[in-house]
């Protein structure tokens, strides 16, 4: 008997696409799980990110899923795609069919429609490239065109084709990422294929390791010679999602030394530091951090790697990428750590100190320095400033002081954040305390 791949999604999702399956019935059209839900439902790891291709239109057919099953949907005319919202979290992507083909190598890919075969070759590796179909009479039936499900078997990163790599060099990153994450091997007809990505312009290419992979042949129109320019013409920011993502990863060390050994760090950026004992250690500690260490993962293992960069190529490395202001000067204070937690080590220091020293810091930089810091005695300080002290408020306010007599100005500033401090050392408690602090001070 064929193998039903649905049977063990979780309930909720099941149901979802069970709806949806009967919705693609009732509009005659076909609807399938596609791309990483399939590789992790095979692989029996958790996913909640789920990706719809259908052959026939997506919009529409999105909108009676919205109509029948009450999800809140959104709609993208001009990439032909769908989004669906359900009230308890699930988020679902809908597409149709889709071929694509690369007018040079490292350009953004011409999108034309395609059935579904020509939607799975489009994609990075054999474990990405398959579908299940939610139709009924193929309701969890597998679609595996390119190998992936031997491929999963055998743990192993494939890409479908030999100009893979050259049509989209962000899938070097993509595939040390699953490959790391995953703890398979990209094996040696796809990492001969990478390598030859990798070669400086002009280089003799040379054939490719191992064996192909049962695949159609391969398309696009771009010729001989030309799959040298491909790093140049990739836009930094394409490199740089792939590789926040990869930041984000548990043990995003276990990735940076494996693209390091492959010489594929450079194609992120030529001065990244190429040590990375710093995010050892500051991962080890966020893998034991308690919960409440709320960070953006990404920014936690980027500052580890750039820590130690000189200002200029730090700062030359922050304009190349798209950051956000507060992220690009979370990074930037995040280089100053050294000299932060030496203050942070001073011998006698109250709560109030430490406060003035670590207010001005983003979150994201005053979470890395929680997991930067040693000995003991800096990590309760900061620890105390993140859980307690950051969200201290005064109980007055300058309508108070006013009311007190003190003029509007700089003065009401100086004279709450001193009441703030004596609040924070526990040297005035109730807002009477305070007041009286305050008409103490407005007295000097
Ligand atoms: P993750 O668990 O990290 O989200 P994912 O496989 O869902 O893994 P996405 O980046 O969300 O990763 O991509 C979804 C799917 O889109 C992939 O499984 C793959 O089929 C396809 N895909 C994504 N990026 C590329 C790419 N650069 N080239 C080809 N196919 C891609």
């Amino acid at each position: 008997m064929m193998k039903n791949y649905l049977s063990r999604v979780d309930k909720r999702i099941f149901k979802v696409i069970r709806d949806i399956g009967r919705a693609a019935d009732r509009q005659g059209l076909r609807a399938y799980i596609v791309g990483g839900i399939v590789r992790d439902i095979i692989l029996g790891r958790k996913n909640l990110d789920i990706d719809i291709v259908t052959e026939g239109p997506a919009i529409p057919f999105a909108q009676s899923v919205a109509k029948a099953t009450g999800a809140k949907v959104t709609v993208y005319p001009q990439f032909g795609t769908a989004t669906l919202h359900w009230p308890f979290g699930l988020r679902l992507d809908l597409v149709a069919a889709r071929q694509e083909s690369y007018p040079h190598p490292g350009a953004l890919p011409q999108v034309r429609p395609g059935t579904l075969k020509d939607d799975l070759f489009r994609r990075d590796f054999t474990i990405n490239a398959m579908a299940v179909c939610l139709n009924h009479d193929r309701w969890g039936q597998l679609v595996d065109e390119f190998g992936g499900l031997q491929d999963a078997r055998e743990k192993k990163i494939r890409v479908l084709h030999e100009r893979s790599f050259s049509d989209d060099p962000t899938r070097i990153l993509r595939s040390v990422r699953f490959e790391q994450r995953l703890r398979f091997h990209i094996e040696p007809w796809t990492l001969g294929l990478l390598k030859q990505a990798l070669r400086p312009a002009g280089s003799s290419r040379g054939e490719p390791l191992g064996l192909r992979p049962k695949a159609p042949p391969p398309r696009g129109t771009y010729g001989c010679g030309e799959e040298e320019k491909a790093f140049d013409n990739v836009k930094p920011p394409r490199y740089f999602t792939e590789f926040k993502k990869m930041l984000a990863e548990e043990q995003p060390q276990r990735h940076l030394t494996r693209l390091k050994a492959l010489g594929a760090l450079r194609i992120v950026d030529a001065a990244l530091k190429t040590d990375f004992r710093l995010l050892k250690r500051i991962q080890q500690r966020l893998s034991q951090a308690p919960e409440d260490i709320a960070c953006n993962r990404w920014i936690i293992s980027l500052m580890a790697i750039t820590e130690t960069m000189s200002g200029v190529k730090l700062r030359s490395f922050l304009r190349k990428f798209p950051f956000r202001k507060e992220e690009s000067e979370s990074i930037l204070q995040a280089a100053r750590s050294e000299h932060v937690l030496r203050r942070l080590s001073a011998p006698e220091l109250s709560r109030s100190q430490a406060y003035g020293i670590l207010k001005p810091f983003h979150q994201d930089t005053v979470a890395y320095l929680r997991l930067r810091a040693s000995p003991k005695k800096v990590v309760q300080r900061v620890d105390q400033y993140f859980r307690h002290d950051a969200g201290t408020r005064t109980d007055i306010d300058g309508e108070d002081l006013k009311r007190l007599g003190v003029s509007p100005g700089k003065k009401i500033g100086t004279i709450l954040q001193k009441v703030l401090f004596m609040k924070i050392d526990g040297r005035v408690k109730n807002r009477k305390q305070q007041l009286a602090a305050a008409a103490a001070l407005a007295a000097k």
